[in-house]
């Protein structure tokens, strides 16, 4: 190990899982992971929905076993923030003013929450949820609270929502579009989540915003909303979505646009820095090759890998169809591809039950599908968009015939 280091910015899964790729595809370089947050990285997942009703510990949060580290000679330097990156000598500085010079420098640095812009958003039981320490304060918070205010109605919004109902909290949802998840999924997949929060007593209010907070001591009591209605609440919780980190990017004068822009392979515009996961930006191939950043699992595992490819300069990890999950309640919402765009959509299954899926077509081409506890479609739809089998809207109407069949012809 001659080389400089790599140093990866950002311990979670996009900069463990590029650190460990960086050294499965043969990296002989010391690699130093250096992260803000205290202990080991974690799975973000949980904290809105297993690990906030409790029945996850933090044990099971776990990215990957501690030993696994040394084992892969991976290095961490936890509670420590990067401050700033002379790319001139190759250096980075932290809060603590340590320099750590790097050889080859990785951005994982991902994204955080944004927060109210209004008198009293810093109150004691104002909440955000991103990382284990906000998801241990709203678990604590929720223990007490008989009431609770959630703002956005988007994917952590809902299942902090149905964490709480599901606790016994009489929780209220507001979202200033017309419905939930407006841009994410189809009105079919946002009115069947809507009807199952509903049967658990979660009241939602469209159209509104949160317009002033009255506060009792430290204390939100009161929350007015932009039709000057009012709710009481013991607990707010903020889901109104999120900033790229990419500050340290930009202050280093790599090219940046809500979020550091990589190419496809990672790079960035410096070609000895890469980034990857919810601070990257980069054009989607399954996405008519508009810039997207995506904040999901397997865009931080698969983008990490690629730019643990191009690192150590082995051929890229090829074209991974972008996919996302999210549980609420007992359902699972499963979505494979870019679905926006659509111009015509089929549906399979049984809608009245909340058990389907809606295949997304666009100029007659297959772009991707929501699935509602319907598993078996969606590694279906994965491997058409994976392995670019081609399905047409008139094939997969045909509900006489089964998915996998359609899936096997059409591969012919
Ligand atoms: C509550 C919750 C539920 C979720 N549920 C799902 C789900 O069901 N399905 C799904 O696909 N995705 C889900 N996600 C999204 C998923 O967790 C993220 O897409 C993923 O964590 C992105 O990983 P990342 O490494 O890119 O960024 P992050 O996980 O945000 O990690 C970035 C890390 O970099 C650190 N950092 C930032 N700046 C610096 C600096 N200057 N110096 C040092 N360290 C720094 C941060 O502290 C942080 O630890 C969820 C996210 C949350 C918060």
């Amino acid at each position: 190990m001659t080389e400089s280091p790599l140093v990866v910015v950002g311990a979670s899964c996009a900069g463990t899982n590029l650190a460990l790729a960086a050294r499965e595809f043969g990296s002989q370089r010391r690699i130093i992971v250096v992260g803000e947050e205290p202990g080991f990285p974690y799975h973000r997942p949980p904290l809105s929905k297993a690990y906030l009703s409790g029945k996850a510990d933090d044990q099971s949060l776990m990215l990957r076993p501690e030993k696994l580290y040394a084992s892969q000679g991976i290095e961490f330097l936890p509670e420590t923030r990067v401050v700033s990156i002379d790319r001139n000598v190759k250096a980075l500085l932290t809060s603590e003013g340590q320099r750590i010079s790097y050889g080859q420098l990785a951005l994982t640095t991902g994204c955080r929450p944004r927060r109210l812009s209004l008198a009293g958003a810093e109150a004691d039981n104002v909440l955000l949820l991103r990382t284990v320490a906000e998801a241990r304060s709203l678990r604590e918070a929720a223990q007490s609270a008989r009431s609770a205010l959630v703002i956005g109605g988007g994917f952590i919004g809902l299942e902090v929502a149905a964490t709480l109902a599901q606790g016994g909290i009489a929780v209220t949802v507001i979202e200033l579009e017309p419905r939930l998840l407006q841009r994410a999924v189809s009105t079919l997949v946002a009115d069947a989540l809507l009807k199952v929060h509903r049967s658990h007593d979660v009241t939602f209010r469209f159209g509104v915003t949160a317009a002033a907070l009255e506060l009792s001591g430290n204390r939100v009591r009161n929350v007015r909303l932009s039709d000057n209605s009012t709710i009481t609440c013991d607990l707010v919780v903020v889901g109104i979505g999120t900033i790229p980190n990419d500050e340290l990017a930009r202050d280093a004068g790599l090219c940046c646009d809500n979020g550091i822009l990589i190419d496809a392979h990672g790079r960035t515009s410096d070609e000895s820095i890469v980034a990857a996961g919810d601070c990257a930006r980069q054009s989607n191939a399954f996405a008519d090759h508009q810039l997207l950043r995506l904040e999901s699992v397997q865009n931080a595992t698969d983008q990490a890998r690629s730019a643990a490819a191009t690192l150590t300069a082995r051929a890229d990890t090829g074209l991974k169809p972008p996919w996302f999950w999210s549980d609420q309640y007992d359902v699972k919402l499963q979505i494979a591809g870019i679905i926006t765009g659509a111009d015509t959509s089929v549906v399979r299954g049984t809608p009245e039950e909340g058990k389907f899926s809606v295949f997304h077509f666009r100029n007659g081409s297959f772009i991707g599908a929501e699935s509602l506890s319907r598993a078996s479609d969606h590694v279906l739809a994965r491997r058409c968009l994976g392995e670019q089998i081609s399905l047409s809207p008139s094939v997969v109407g045909d509900t006489s015939i089964d998915l996998a069949t359609i899936v096997r012809q059409s591969k012919k």
